[in-house]
């Protein structure tokens, strides 16, 4: 039988802090070059997910599949397939755009001499060329951004996941990188998980993700979650989902 393969496969996760738990069997599917924005309330548990996804933490029970790698016990695999950009600015403010990316480069074996033109295009594609050489402090919020999801594809992963990027963006730069992440979806074959706690994020999704308190309670495309909701905007379905559970 045809067994259908996914970028992300995560089946019954559940996670404790102490006697709380922050995860309660989680289950998701994220199929090549689907994107699925993950939408919760501060506090839900996205971050969480996050860190279990990207092996940082592990969960108390349930397993998590990149690319068919185990993410527990084939974390080289696993990591190989995905770019991150995490909640929490994660780039050296005192060094250069170039030196943040090149050491980047290093760090994932990549050979810097080939990816100095890619470098380049990359930062001339987003309005960054000129910017190469100066230190990340001297750049905005949505400049920084930027630069931390042009690192976090220079290995060519397969799958990208974003906890929030455009959290303390102003609406500008909020516009111009959910485009971006759209246009990369589309033109690089791209997997992508998103979160955010922002509804009008989540309506060009292919799938959206309601997680509440812990747990998954509605997932499906814009219109089947205001079919679930018996809403007609996402906000107010959002809102009454939450409420309910
Ligand atoms: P989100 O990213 O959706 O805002 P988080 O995953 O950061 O949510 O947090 C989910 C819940 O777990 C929250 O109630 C938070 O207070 C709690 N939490 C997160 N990290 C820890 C931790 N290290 N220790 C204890 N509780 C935590
Ligand atoms: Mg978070």
């Amino acid at each position: 039988m045809f067994k259908e393969s996914f970028m992300l496969e995560i089946n019954n996760i559940k996670k404790y802090y102490g006697p709380f738990l922050a995860l309660n069997n989680i289950c998701l599917k994220l199929k090549p070059n689907e994107l699925v924005v993950l939408l919760g309330p501060n506090g839900a548990g996205k971050s969480t997910l996050f860190s279990i996804i990207t092996g940082l933490a592990s969960a108390d029970s349930g397993e998590c599949f990149i690319n068919g790698n185990n993410v527990a016990s084939q974390s080289i695999g696993a990591l190989k397939s995905l770019g991150v950009v995490f909640q929490q600015p994660t780039i050296d403010l005192e060094l250069s755009v170039k030196e943040n990316l090149l050491f980047h480069a290093r760090l994932h074996g990549l050979r810097v001499s080939s990816l100095k033109k890619i470098i380049e295009n990359e930062l001339h594609e987003n309005g960054l060329e000129k910017k190469i050489n100066n230190k990340v402090r001297t750049l905005s919020g949505g400049e920084r951004r930027k630069v931390e999801l042009i690192r976090s594809l220079l290995h060519k992963p397969k799958m990208l996941l974003m906890d929030e990027p455009t959290v303390g963006l102003d609406p500008g730069s909020r516009a111009e990188l959910l485009k971006k992440i759209l246009y990369l979806k589309n033109s690089k074959n791209l997997s992508v998980l998103w979160t955010t706690h922002l509804v009008d994020e989540a309506e060009k999704a292919d799938k959206i993700i309601i997680l509440n308190k812990g747990k998954i309670i509605a997932i499906g495309s814009s219109k089947e979650i205001l079919g679930f909701a018996k809403e007609n905007n996402l906000e107010a379905a959002f809102l009454k989902l939450v409420k309910e559970k």
